[in-house]
């Protein structure tokens, strides 16, 4: 991934290519940044969906506002999300990231009955908010 800045500008254009995918991120600083969250926009995007697109922006900007670190680290963790997806990693079907957004843990717990994983947070802040130990897509005892 290649990260440009230009000096004075308030805009970082990250550029991630793997294989026949290219995208490019403009993420837009506000004037009193960190106050109000930055904006991520699209800039040109070569072979991927706009779902998984869509899905991509909202990570990014997740990683980038409930982070404390600064906005390479936030670029670095949707990057390293990403790549563990290229590398075959599932999603965890509770929060649809690879890396959990606040502990950054990977989706380690799997169902039994229908093999979907998910991150053990998600999984135990399901379990209390439900009252019940059941899968949370397959509704099978876990
Ligand atoms: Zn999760
Ligand atoms: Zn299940």
């Amino acid at each position: 991934m290649v990260v440009k800045t230009r000096p004075g500008a308030r805009e970082i254009v990250a550029v991630y290519s793997i294989e026949e995918i290219s995208m490019e991120l403009v993420v837009k600083l506000s004037l009193n940044h960190p106050l109000t969250p930055v904006v991520v926009d699209c800039g040109k995007r070569i072979g991927v969906s706009n779902a998984l697109w869509r899905q991509w922006m909202l990570q990014l900007t997740t990683f980038l506002s409930f982070q404390n670190g600064t906005i390479l680290d936030g670029l670095t963790l949707w990057k390293r999300n990403v790549d563990k997806r290229f590398e075959g990693v599932e999603e965890c079907m509770i929060c649809f990231s690879i890396i959990h957004g606040t502990n950054y843990s990977l989706p380690t717990i799997g169902c039994k009955t229908c093999k979907k994983k998910f991150h053990p947070a998600c999984l135990y802040k399901w379990f209390s908010t439900s009252g019940k130990s059941t899968c949370p897509l397959c509704r099978n005892t876990f």
